[in-house]
Order: structure tokens, then sequence, then C-alpha cells
């Protein structure tokens, strides 16, 4: 059994830069842009939180989703699910432009969160992902220890408030404190799996984002984990809205108000495009979808 690496605190700009790129941090001083606002909340509990208009990613020019057309509401979790290269984690990723980051990826169409356009000039990508955050397939921990890892994010943006009570605070949204509670001074890579995907769950929340994307944050972990991640989503759900791209069928039917299907569709001999086929309430994706595609898709006929 390997020992987990004793923590290592960053101590160079260059580790605090690549952290922070990670974490959907910017240090710069010259981000000067909009961040953008959260949608007001509370009044309207039904109020959506994007807007998507015949969105389309190509890479490199050449589409890899096309035509999609959504609205997701607030404070509900969203599962988009479909089979493998159907432009899943390619759609999500556009809700908070980390598309941005792959050079070849161009983004088509209006993503509105709220009332603004995520792509318009004056937005701060970076900002963006601040509000929207993020959290991976794999648990991407900072080499630091429990505490920094939930730190670090808020002291460089420079948060205000107590740091261990914002530490605290994170940690129990998480529903990881009891378990990390005499042990914050420790490297997050002796986390189990599990554990460690709630610390970046928990990471993500420090900074204080109004909509959680999850990108297939089960498909790593052991399914009592998958439980302990999914029993956190609806507890989540109350304060945040959620997007989860998950291969599971059952994770999306056990956690997810909306369901989004998505396909991919021969255009022309050798050109093949992801795009939605039904995007409808959970219940009626499983068990009375409109499009035949879906329900032998829920049905395990096909993906
Ligand atoms: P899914 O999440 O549904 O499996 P993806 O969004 O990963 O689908 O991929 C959709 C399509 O886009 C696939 O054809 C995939 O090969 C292509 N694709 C995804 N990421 C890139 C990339 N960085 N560069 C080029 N093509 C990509």
């Amino acid at each position: 059994m390997s020992t987990p690496d004793r923590p290592t605190e960053a101590k160079t700009r260059e580790d605090d830069d690549e952290f922070a790129r990670k974490a959907g941090i910017d240090l710069s001083a010259e981000a000067q842009h909009t961040t953008p606002a959260a949608p007001a909340t509370g009044a309207a509990m039904a109020s959506p939180i994007f807007k998507l208009e015949d969105v389309g990613v190509q890479y490199g020019g050449v589409p890899a989703v096309e035509k999609v057309s959504f609205e997701l509401i607030e404070r509900e979790i969203t599962a988009f699910i479909g089979p493998s290269g159907c432009g899943k984690s390619t759609l999500i990723r556009c809700l908070n432009r980390m598309n941005d980051l792959v050079p070849s990826a161009t983004v088509t169409g209006k993503v509105m969160y709220g009332d603004q356009d995520l792509y318009a000039d004056d937005i701060d990508p970076v900002q963006v992902r601040k509000v929207i955050g993020m959290v991976f397939q794999k648990p991407n921990p900072f080499p630091k220890t429990i505490y920094e890892n939930i730190a670090f994010g808020p002291r460089v943006l420079g948060m205000k408030g107590n740091m261990d009570e914002i530490v605290e605070g994170a940690l129990r949204k998480a529903a990881l404190w009891d378990e990390v509670k005499d042990r914050l001074k420790t490297n997050a890579f002796g986390m189990s799996g599990g554990q460690q995907q709630r610390l970046c769950i928990a990471r993500c929340l420090a900074i204080e984002p109004s909509v959680i994307l999850m990108d297939e944050p089960c498909s790593a972990l052991d399914p009592i984990s998958t439980a302990a991640i999914e029993d956190l989503m609806i507890d989540l759900k109350e304060r945040y809205s959620i997007v989860i791209v998950t291969h599971n069928m059952q994770q999306a039917a056990r956690v997810s108000d909306k369901t989004a299907f998505f396909n991919v569709a021969k255009v022309e001999e050798g050109k093949r495009v992801g795009n939605l086929v039904e995007f409808a309430p959970t219940d009626k994706i499983f068990t009375n979808p409109e499009d035949e595609r879906t329900k032998e898709y829920v049905t395990g006929k096909f993906g």
C-alpha cells in the first residue's frame, strides 16, 4: 500500500497559477471584466437559470454537437444522458465557458445565464467559472492539505470572513466535515476517492458558486461513494442549480428532476453529429418518452 505524499504547500506563483486555473480562479490583476451576476433567486423558484438557443460546438470546424435549445430551471438537477460521443461533455463545458480552454473549439448559438449572454465580449470567462463551478470525472485535489484545498480559492479571491469557518462550512455542505475534521492538516491525497471527490465539491462550494456542473462525477467511484455523492447532490439542490453528465441511467433517474437525452445522428457518409433528442421531466423520459430513440436508449436497446 502506498503512503500518501507529505503535503507540499505551493510556494511559487507558477503553482498558484496552476491551482487557480484548475479551480477556475483568476489571479491576475488584469481580470477586470464583468463577473456574471447570479440571476435573482428566491422570488420565482421555477425561473430559468440557463437558456440555450441553437447552441453548437465545432472542434477545428468539425461539428461535435449542434442545434441544442433548452431551458434549465434554477435549483433543479438536470441530467445529460446519451451514448458516448453524443456531445454531453462538450455541451456541459459550454455552460461555464470551459470550452474556451480548448483552442480548436468554437461555440455558436446563444447561452444565456439569467439575462446575461455568457459569451458577450465583456464577460470574463474566468469569472464565469467562479460563479458556475465544475467538478470533473476524476477527483483532482491539489497536492496540499485538506484545509488548504478549501482555503486556497477564498484566499486568492480575497473573500472576507474567518477562514476556519469558511473551510468548515464548505466541508459541512459537502457532507465531509465529520470524516475529516480531525485531520484537516493532512494531505488530501490520503483520502479515499469518494472523499476526494466530495473535497472537490467542497472546494467548488467554498467560492460560493450559484451553479455546479458535474461531468460524470461518480464514474471513478465505488457504489458506496457514488451513493454518498448522489445524496449530497439532492441536499445541495436546495441552494444550487446542478447539471450532471452521467453514463449511468439509474443515477439520472435517481437524482435528476429533468433529463436531456442526446444522440449521435449521421448527417452524411462518415459524418456524425450529436444532437438533443428529448428534454423533459426525468419521470417522463424514463417511463413515457415522446421519441422512439429515447425509448430505445432508456430501455437499453442501444448505447
Ligand atoms: P460525450 O461526452 O457525449 O461522450 P464528447 O462531448 O466528449 O461526448 O464528444 C463529442 C464529440 O466531440 C466526439 O466526436 C469527440 O470525439 C469530439 N471531441 C470532444 N472533445 C474534443 C477535442 N478536444 N478535440 C476534438 N474533438 C473533440
